[in-house]
């Protein structure tokens, strides 16, 4: 372990078990640069390794976001797929760039299996871009983007963005624009911007100041683009 390191303990929300696994602590964060659709650049040490937590008892991994709610018939399932070929990794300690690229897909196949949230999984999948962003690997960056604005569009349809752990509408709409416009889908962002001027109402002034900067930015390129 280093000094930005710590352990923490966890509970498992499939098993119930508790285990430790790895932080990255808060105070000694130092931000360099963010990138406009939240990526963000830390100075010493990526806080984004070590967000996943893997139980070493069944395999199932999460995010501390993690909304907890799995029914008994999912959990089953999990069981039925990961646990019974789960050797018992520990993924606590150090984790490089592919050890916490594993981590986020395992997350993302938990969170598939248990029926977690569009808004959840589409942040994983988000994340999981962004590690291959910093990998240099275009390919999987715009893979795991693509299939991130298709969640958070599920998500826009189908949640509610109201409640205490849901997301906030804004900051939905302006990624569905700015991926959008990322994977060079000029059209589709357009129309997410436009939906996010339709809706200002109910978006917070802060989020709402950031969608207009963003369509300022990059207007022009897509007119030019249609
Ligand atoms: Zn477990």
């Amino acid at each position: 372990m280093n000094e930005y390191l710590m352990e923490k303990r966890m509970l498992c929300p499939l098993c119930q078990k508790s285990f430790n696994t790895t932080k990255v602590k808060t105070t000694k964060l130092r931000i360099i640069d963010r990138d406009t659709d939240f990526c963000t650049y830390y100075e010493d040490i990526n806080p984004y390794f070590y967000e996943i937590n893997v139980c070493p008892e069944c395999g199932f991994a999460f995010s501390d976001t993690h909304t907890g709610d799995i029914i008994d018939e999912k959990r089953e399932r999990f069981k039925q797929i990961i646990s019974s070929k789960w050797t018992g990794r520990d993924f606590g300690g150090i984790r490089d760039i592919d050890q916490a690229i594993e981590t986020y897909k395992m997350a993302i196949t938990s969170s598939e299996i248990t029926g977690e949230k569009s808004s959840k999984l589409a942040g994983l999948c988000l994340r999981l871009s962004w590690l291959f962003r910093i990998k240099e690997d275009r390919e999987e960056e715009l893979r795991f983007m693509r299939w991130s604005t298709e969640l958070y569009g599920k998500a826009y349809q189908w949640e509610d963005f109201d409640g205490k752990d849901s997301m906030e509408l804004g900051t939905v709409l302006y990624l569905l624009g700015e991926l959008n416009y990322r994977l060079g889908e000029y059209k589709k962002a357009s129309t997410w911007f436009n939906i996010a001027f339709t809706n200002a109402s109910d978006i917070n002034a802060s989020t709402m100041g950031i969608i207009r900067d963003r369509w300022q930015d990059i207007k022009e390129d897509i007119k030019k683009a249609l």
